[in-house]
């Protein structure tokens, strides 16, 4: 409980006041304020819970959230996502490993989650720890734990990937993910860098591998994939990571069926897949995007000759998602589980993770799919919010991902000149009857790369007053922070 701090009616008004005063420089805004401060100070109950949810859809930039609502609503259709009354822009910052005051422009899920977890710009591949002298971050889960609140990771990823993994865990890399990461030997690649991993482990004082340092960890709930590091014999023990998890007061579900019958009273670790969760809907037969197959006159001489485009094709069903809970049962699960705790409220993130994925995998119909479950756990996050009204939802994206909609035919393919993408596209048969051309161009490896534009932040009502039209990735802490009157982010000058 926070009996250092201010009642809690007090600093809630100090709060909204403080942040009204931040935007107070436009008129406009400030007329709204003043009437959100007045609504805020009549609302402020006693005893009433805070919470904060935070869904972030990985690589879901706007060419994503374009492309997914064109096949899923049609050009003139509207996305859960664009009834939202508010929609900022989110500035993403990275820094040099080696030199912490210079930018990268282009983020990983690693440092753009570090961002917005604790507040602070790190370098790629770093899980909730700075660049160049590797000190933990203290994250908003942490400060929320020990500010009474309750706590909550939801991912359709590995939990122990970087997004889930900056909220509840630190190391140098997030490829630490599991015990047999944490001693490369002489098999481990060597691009996996994973010899990064040995000052962390526990049995040089360090905390362990991020799987284990979640099993031994006070998170009220983790619900995701990643059985595979649980698997594996714990550092420094003869237990399974799974075993310590319950050691440590988790129960432990992997179907579900098993999500109705959890006791809220217990701690919760459910692990629903060796790694990260199926994708709901795949291409056509398994298709993903295609190189364009061109004449052998026009490999001779671009103006000759043709060129074959890609079959169209429709996005079907993924026959591997079988019995995987939706993303919307795990938020569900997670909610009912959070508002059943006492205490402050909660804070609770929840992650589609597959956008990027799939992105990297070249698969526009594996990205739409996910983007529509992210759909489906903001309906639920909204209707939480109707009975819970001081219930702050953030959405958001970690970074850009690679696909990209263009031309079905090129603007420049007058006169029978063969134009087509140097990448791959895949072309999409939307509701309209309509194809839509999803290209992918970043790299010619089979693994294609994030890009550095910046991605949008949306928020429910309760974000009105509180968020500028653009901030930098590290403000989203302090904006969470500040609902849930946690102490702010440390000044560091990487957060600038
Ligand atoms: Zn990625």
């Amino acid at each position: 409980m926070r009996t250092q701090h201010l009642p809690r009616t007090i600093t809630r008004i100090l709060n909204t006041a403080s942040a009204l005063v931040l935007l107070g420089s436009l008129s406009q805004m400030a007329l709204a304020s003043d009437r959100r401060l007045a609504e805020e100070n009549q609302a402020v109950k006693e005893n009433a819970k805070r919470n904060v949810i935070l869904i972030i859809g990985d690589g879901m930039d706007d060419n994503q959230i374009t492309i997914a609502r064109n096949y899923l609503k049609g050009a003139r259709g509207k996305l859960q996502l664009d009834h939202l009354p508010l929609r900022s822009t989110s500035q993403v910052i990275t820094v040099d490993e080696e030199q912490p005051d210079l930018p990268i422009y282009v983020a990983d899920s690693a440092n753009s989650a570090t961002s917005m977890a604790t507040g602070v710009a790190t370098s790629r591949g770093r899980i909730s720890t700075t660049a160049g002298d590797d000190q933990d971050l203290t994250t908003i889960a942490e400060l929320a734990k020990a500010g009474g609140y309750a706590t909550g990771i939801v991912s359709t990823a590995d939990v122990a990937d970087a997004t889930p993994a900056v909220f509840i865990s630190h190391i140098a890399l997030r490829g630490c993910k599991g015990p047999s990461d944490m001693q490369p030997t002489e098999n481990t690649p060597s691009w996996s860098n994973l010899e990064a991993c040995v000052n962390d482990q526990i049995a040089r004082g360090g905390k362990g591998s991020i799987a284990q340092q979640i099993a031994t960890g006070n998170t009220d709930i983790v619900l995701g994939g990643g059985s595979s590091h649980f698997d594996q014999t714990a550092e420094s023990s003869d237990l399974t990571l799974l075993a310590l998890a319950r050691k440590h007061g988790y129960q432990t579900v992997s179907s579900a069926e098993e999500l109705p019958g959890l006791e809220t009273s217990q701690k919760v670790l459910g692990l629903f897949a060796p790694s990260n969760l199926p994708t709901i809907w795949q291409g056509e037969k398994g298709r993903i995007a295609e190189k364009p197959s061109p004449s052998l006159l026009n490999r001779l001489d671009w103006r000759l000759g043709s060129v074959e485009l890609p079959e169209p094709m429709r996005c079907e069903k993924n026959p591997q998602f079988g019995s995987t809970p939706t993303l919307k049962q795990l938020t569900d699960t997670a909610l009912k589980h959070l508002a059943a705790q006492d205490g402050e409220g909660f804070f609770l993130m929840i992650e589609s993770a597959s956008i990027d994925k799939q992105s990297h995998a070249r698969n526009p119909c594996g990205s739409i799919g996910e983007l529509e479950q992210l759909e489906d756990a903001l309906i639920s996050a909204l209707a939480f919010a109707e009975q819970e009204p001081e219930t702050l939802i953030l959405v958001t994206a970690d970074h850009g991902q690679a696909a990209q909609l263009k031309p079905n035919i090129s603007l420049f393919a007058h006169g029978g000149i063969a134009v087509y993408t140097p990448g791959h596209v895949a072309r999409l048969i939307t509701p309209e009857n309509q194809i839509m051309a999803v290209n992918y161009a970043t790299n010619d490896f089979p693994y294609e790369e994030h890009t550095g534009v910046n991605v949008p932040l949306y928020s429910n009502q309760q974000g009105l007053g509180r968020i500028a039209p653009m901030v930098t990735q590290p403000e989203i802490f302090n904006i969470m922070a500040q609902y849930l009157n946690l102490p702010a982010a440390p000044s560091k000058p990487a957060a600038q």
